[in-house]
């Protein structure tokens, strides 16, 4: 398939782009698009057709469920029964951003958006080109982190191309994403509200709103290939590159001695900024010591050049769990396959 390129760094500057880009979605056609969290592969999330094309593209199992995003709270009206005054609450606060909510849907989803559950994703992206696409489309877009199914979601144009040339319609170069990681998952669909994926808007956050508001415990712990967890993309090996990954928990100093103790042709260190001068191994560097922003910013494109470089074992310094932390640190425990050795 050729793939077009399109680059936007302008929506109002770069309108033709935007406009063209909108016409292949319409048409049923796949567009990977820049989102504040990262690349998203979209799609017309109401078109069956389109929206399975995405899961080919992505090698996603189809059980996975597909997030739909619109460009304003109210077009999020005909796709779910009801918006509860917790969802409400949640929209003013955190829209558009970061956040996404899950409620029991309407006919107008089609099954293979939702995964075949009765429940459906929306979120209303803050990244201006991403809205101004959804908003010249004129129909929710599906859109998954843009990644094949299993590596890291891309965060970079480069990345993006590595993944999806060849696979798609189109490619929006728009630059680096802002956030770094995904959108946070929120269930309301059995009226408490539930987090089943930590992202861009904390924990912390959301219970200045919801003080209710419980964390899943697919987030933090594995969950057997056979049980249902309530966001099935938990089931799956995530955010993996090739060399395998291991979390190393403790300070710097245990860090340090164990990451030497093993130094070997093909050992890297994926640690913080400032830490490497210490270290008998390359290293990978994401984000700054103690600045989860910075470390979400970084982490996958630092887990696809650990692959570039031909890493083969990876020790991860472990990061704070305060804020975007938490979903720095969930999705580094998947990558490492919950493999964590105390240090
Ligand atoms: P991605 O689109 O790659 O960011 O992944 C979307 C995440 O949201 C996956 O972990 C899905 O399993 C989850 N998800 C999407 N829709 C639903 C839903 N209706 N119920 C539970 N989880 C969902
Ligand atoms: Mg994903």
């Amino acid at each position: 398939m050729e793939t077009k390129i399109f680059t936007i760094r302008d929506p109002q500057r770069d309108r033709a782009a935007i406009e063209a880009v909108a016409s292949i979605l319409r048409s049923g056609g796949l567009a990977a698009i820049p989102t504040e969290t990262v690349y998203g592969l979209a799609a017309d999330g109401l078109n069956p057709e389109a929206v399975a094309s995405i899961y080919r593209a992505k090698g996603r199992p189809s059980d996975n469920p597909l997030i739909l995003h619109v460009d304003q709270a109210e077009r999020m009206r005909p796709l779910v029964t009801s918006i509860p005054p917790e969802a409400q609450a949640l929209i003013d606060r955190f829209w558009p951003g970061p956040l996404t909510l899950i409620l029991p849907k309407t006919d107008r989803v089609p099954a293979v958006t939702a995964g075949g559950l009765d429940t459906v994703a929306v979120r209303c992206p803050s990244h201006p080109i991403a809205h101004a696409i959804i908003a010249a489309a004129g129909t929710p877009l599906a859109a998954p982190s843009a990644n094949l199914s299993g590596k890291p979601s891309p965060t970079t144009f480069r990345d993006l191309c590595d993944d999806l040339t060849g696979r798609v319609d189109a490619l929006v170069d728009a630059g680096d994403c802002g956030i770094g990681v995904e959108s946070t998952v929120l269930t309301l669909a059995d009226g408490r509200p539930r987090v089943l994926r930590p992202g861009g808007v904390s924990l912390e956050a959301l219970r200045t709103v919801l003080p209710a508001t419980e964390l899943d415990t697919a987030v933090l712990h594995e969950v057997s290939p056979d049980t249902h967890p309530a966001s099935p993309g938990m089931k799956y090996k995530h955010y993996a590159p090739k060399a395998h990954v291991i979390l190393l928990e403790g300070d710097l100093a245990g860090y340090v001695r164990y990451v030497n103790a093993h130094a070997a042709p093909g050992v890297f260190a994926l640690c913080f900024e400032g830490e490497q001068s210490a270290l008998a191994v390359p290293a990978v560097l994401y984000g700054l010591p103690g600045d989860p922003e910075s470390q979400a910013h970084r982490l996958f494109a630092a887990l696809r050049e650990v692959d570039r470089r031909g890493a083969r074992t990876v020790y991860a310094r472990t990061p704070d769990r305060e804020g975007v932390g938490l979903a720095v640190y969930n999705r580094l425990l998947r990558s490492a396959g919950f493999e964590v050795i105390e240090v």
